[in-house]
């Protein structure tokens, strides 16, 4: 399976990091070795001192597709969760000043952790809150109206470049307000109210 995330597609937090509103979608990979095998715990890897949440809607794609229209977009899944991309900001922040790719920041161990399941046959992913708290707080809260790239549009686009497989993860790209994790954090994702994920920062 792979991993397909979506970049700056919330207005708001594009300016938080200083980037351009984008005219199309910004896509980047993370390797499946990104998948959060052990649920509970994320460990802070060595090579960064500023790893970042960011939470975001995560589609799971459930049916083979290619060139995928918009319009028939909602037929290649079923179910939707809420992730974080986790994200090594200064490591990041190097690359893109030399203009490199993000791997290294992006698709690191343990970066893509994903929530429980849920069926999203009757959701209107065109206006779907989604909650995400830090030791109890809130400080990142989304609807998917907000999107710059609606996630139909998301699933058709991402289509013309890759053949999508059954399994395969789409991160639908963060509302403003990341930050940092520290050791002992615990982070909480909702949608709707309903608590999806739960991990601890070690
Ligand atoms: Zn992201």
């Amino acid at each position: 399976m792979k991993i397909i995330c979506i970049g700056r597609n919330y207005g708001r937090h594009a300016l938080e990091l200083g980037n351009e509103i984008p005219d199309e979608p910004v896509v980047f990979l993370k390797p499946d070795s990104a998948l959060m095998r052990q649920r509970d715990a994320f460990f802070i890897p060595d090579f960064s001192n500023d790893i970042h949440y960011e939470a975001e809607i995560v589609i799971r794609i459930d049916r083979v597709g290619k060139n995928i229209q918009e319009k028939f977009a909602r037929k290649y899944f079923t179910e939707i969760s809420i992730g974080i991309d986790f994200t090594a900001r200064d490591v990041q922040s190097k690359l893109k000043q030399k203009g490199l790719p993000w791997e290294k920041a992006k698709g690191f161990d343990s970066s893509a952790v994903v929530g429980n399941f849920i069926n999203a046959s009757e959701l209107d992913l065109t206006n779907l809150n989604f909650e995400f708290k830090r030791n109890g707080e809130t400080v990142q809260k989304g609807n998917t109206s907000d999107m710059l790239f609606p996630v139909n549009r998301l699933i058709s686009h991402v289509s013309e470049y890759f053949t999508l497989k059954i399994g395969d993860l789409v991160y639908t790209g963060t509302p403003e307000g990341v930050g940092k994790v520290n050791p002992g954090d615990l982070l909480e994702g909702f949608i709707e109210g309903e608590k999806l994920l739960e991990v601890r920062v070690r």
